[in-house]
C-alpha cells in the first residue's frame, strides 16, 4: 500500500497558507468570501504551522445563509422531494465519501491531530451514518389512526424546516454528520457553523454534498466564532430548529437563546463518564480497554472512559498495570506511523488541561503516569500531553466531577456493588458509561442502575447508527442516531377528515 499524502488537498475554499483571500462559506449554493473579506489561520496542533486560511464570517453571513435556506425551504421543492430520491441522495454521499477516504482521512488528522488511522475509522462511520438515514428516508411516511365511524384520521411527517447546526472540534466530520444525514432525509434545509478551529473535513463534506446532487440553499455553510457566526443560529426567528454539540457552557447559551423564538432545541454536550471495574474480570483485557476508553484521540472524546471505578481486590495490580502501559504510549504527530496520541486540538485546549490535572495535585489525588508534557523536542512546537492516570481520587474532587477532555483519567476504589452504582451516578452528567464483569446477571443490572444514555458491557466506545445517542442529565437534550434521530428533525401532523360533517347544534 501506498504511503498516504500528508498534505491538504488544493481545493478552492482552502487557500495556501499566507493567502490574504478565501472562499470557504457556501451560501445558496455558491463558495463565497466573507462579507468583510476576513480570512482565519487554521493551524496544524502538531507544530503549530499554518495548515491552510479560511474565510471568517460573521452575523451577516450567517444572516445570508439563513435567508437561502429559508428560501430553500418554502420553496418547497426539497421537501417535496420524493423520500426515497432524497435516500438516494444520501447513498451518493456515502458512495463519494468512499471514494475519497484517503484524502478525508489526511484532512482530518491534520486538522484535529487524530492519526490518520482514527481519521480513517470516522470516515467509515459517517459512511454508515449516511448509509443508515438513506434506508430510513422512505421508511415511514406516517399512519392511519384508529378513528370512529365517518373519520378518517392520519398523522403524517414533515420536515421542522430551517436547521441551524452547530459543531465541535473533536469529532468535525462524525458530529455533523449525525445531523445532515437525518435532516436531508427528512427534507429539512440547513446552515451549519463548525468549530471556528476544525472547519476543513465540514467544507469537504459540504463539496460532496453539492456533488451528490443536493440543491442550491439546502445545505449552507458559515464559517467563523461562535458568537458572531454561530449565534444567530439559535437567535434567528427563521430558525426553526438548533442542533447543537459542544460543551455545557455553550449548550446553556444556546437553549437560552433560543428560548426567545422557541425553537426546538437539541443538545449534545459534555460527560465524565464512570468505567467500573469489578474483580472477576481478565485484568490484561480490562486494562486495555481502559487505556481505549480513556486515551483514545487523547482523551478529546464526549464518552471517553475518564472516572475509573475499580474494585479493591484489583485496584492496586490494576492502577499499576494501567499506569506502567500509559507511559508506553506513542505521542506523536497523528500522521506518523504507529503514533497512538496525538497532540491536543490547540495551546488554549492544553492550558486548561495542566489546569485541570493542577487542580487534581491540589486537592490531593496522586499522579502516577503522565502529569507533564512530553520530553521528546520533536514535539516542542506542537500540543503534545503526556497520558495522566490519578489515584487516591474520591467524589468530592473537581478532578473526578469536572470534564478534563484531555488524556487524564482518575481512579476511585468500591467494595460493593451498590457502592459502584451509586459512584456511577455521582455526576450531573450523563452520557455514558462501562461496566466490567463477567457476572451476566450483574452486568445487567449495573447496566440498569446506571443513569447515562449509552452503556457497555465488557467494551467500551462503539456506537451504531440505528442505536440512539444522547444524554442524561447534563449531557444533553435529545438523541441523534437511530429512529430518534431522525424525529428530531420531523414534526408529526395530525390530519382529521370528517367524511360526511352534519350540523352538530351544540350552539343551538
Ligand atoms: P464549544 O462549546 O466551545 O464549541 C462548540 C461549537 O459552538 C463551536 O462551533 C463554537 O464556535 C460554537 N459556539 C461557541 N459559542 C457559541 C455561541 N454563543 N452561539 C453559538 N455557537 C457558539 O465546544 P468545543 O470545545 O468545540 O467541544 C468540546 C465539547 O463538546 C466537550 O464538552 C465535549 O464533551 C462536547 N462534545 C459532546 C458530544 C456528544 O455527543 N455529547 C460529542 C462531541 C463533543
Amino acid at each position: 500500500m501506498n504511503e498516504p499524502d500528508v498534505s491538504l488537498p488544493t481545493v478552492p475554499y482552502l487557500s495556501e497558507p499566507g493567502a490574504s483571500e478565501a472562499t470557504s462559506l457556501y451560501i445558496d449554493g455558491q463558495w463565497r468570501a466573507a462579507h468583510n473579506g476576513r480570512v482565519r489561520e487554521i493551524l496544524n496542533p502538531a507544530d503549530a504551522s499554518v495548515l491552510t486560511i479560511v474565510s471568517e464570517g460573521g452575523r451577516p453571513d450567517s444572516e445570508a445563509a439563513i435567508a437561502a435556506a429559508r428560501r430553500a425551504f418554502d420553496t418547497g421543492e426539497w421537501r417535496e422531494t420524493a423520500a426515497d430520491e432524497r435516500g438516494r441522495v444520501l447513498d451518493r454521499i456515502a458512495d463519494l465519501l468512499q471514494r475519497d477516504r484517503e484524502e478525508i482521512s489526511v484532512m482530518e488528522s491534520l486538522d484535529t491531530g487524530k492519526t490518520i488511522e482514527e481519521g480513517g475509522i470516522d470516515v467509515d462511520d459517517v459512511t454508515n451514518v449516511f448509509r443508515y438515514y438513506a434506508g430510513l428516508a422512505d421508511k415511514d411516511a406516517g399512519r392511519i389512526v384508529s378513528a370512529p365511524e365517518g373519520v378518517h384520521s392520519k398523522v403524517v411527517y414533515e420536515p421542522v424546516g430551517v436547521c441551524g447546526m452547530i459543531t465541535p472540534w473533536n469529532y468535525p466530520l462524525l458530529q455533523l454528520a449525525w445531523k445532515m444525514a437525518p435532516a436531508i432525509a427528512a427534507g429539512n434545509t440547513m446552515v451549519i457553523k463548525p468549530s471556528e478551529i476544525t472547519p476543513v473535513t465540514t467544507c469537504k463534506l459540504v463539496e460532496l454534498a453539492t456533488e451528490a446532487g443536493i440543491p442550491a440553499g439546502v445545505v449552507n455553510l458559515v464559517l467563523g466564532s461562535g458568537p458572531d457566526a454561530g449565534a444567530p443560529l439559535s437567535e434567528h426567528r427563521d430558525v426553526d430548529l438548533v442542533s447543537f454539540t459542544g460543551g455545557l457552557a455553550t449548550g446553556r447559551r444556546i437553549m437560552a437563546s433560543a428560548a426567545e423564538t422557541v425553537k426546538t432545541v437539541a443538545l449534545e454536550l459534555g460527560g465524565k463518564n464512570p468505567n467500573i471495574i469489578f474483580p472477576d474480570v481478565d485484568l490484561d483485557t480490562a486494562v486495555d480497554y481502559a487505556l481505549s476508553a480513556a486515551f483514545f484521540h487523547s482523551g478529546q472524546v464526549c464518552s471517553a472512559g475518564a472516572r475509573l471505578i475499580v474494585h479493591n481486590d484489583i485496584h492496586d495490580a490494576f492502577t499499576t498495570e494501567l499506569a506502567r502501559r500509559a507511559e508506553a504510549i506513542r505521542i506523536g504527530r497523528g500522521q506518523d506511523e504507529g503514533v497512538r496520541c496525538g497532540p491536543l486540538v490547540s495551546a488554549e485546549h492544553r492550558a486548561k488541561v495542566e489546569a485541570a490535572v493542577a487542580r487534581g495535585v491540589e486537592e490531593g489525588a496522586r499522579i502516577i503516569a503522565g502529569g507533564k508534557r512530553p520530553d521528546d523536542p520533536a514535539l516542542a512546537r506542537g500540543y503534545f500531553y503526556r497520558p495522566t492516570v490519578f489515584v487516591d481520587c474520591d467524589r468530592s474532587m473537581d478532578i473526578v466531577q469536572t470534564e478534563v477532555f484531555g488524556p487524564v483519567v482518575t481512579v476511585e476504589r468500591f467494595e460493593t456493588e451498590a457502592q459502584a452504582i451509586e459512584l456511577g451516578n455521582d455526576t450531573d452528567y450523563g452520557l455514558s458509561g462501562g461496566v466490567w464483569t463477567n457476572d451476566t446477571a450483574r452486568g445487567e443490572r449495573v447496566a440498569a442502575a446506571l443513569r447515562h444514555g449509552t452503556i457497555w458491557v465488557n467494551d467500551y466506545g462503539p456506537y451504531f447508527p440505528g442505536a440512539e445517542w444522547g444524554g442524561y442529565g447534563r449531557s444533553g437534550i435529545g438523541r441523534e442516531l437511530g429512529f430518534a434521530g431522525l424525529d428530531e428533525y420531523r414534526e408529526a401532523k395530525h390530519i382529521y377528515r370528517n367524511l360526511a360533517p352534519e350540523p352538530q347544534r351544540w350552539f343551538g
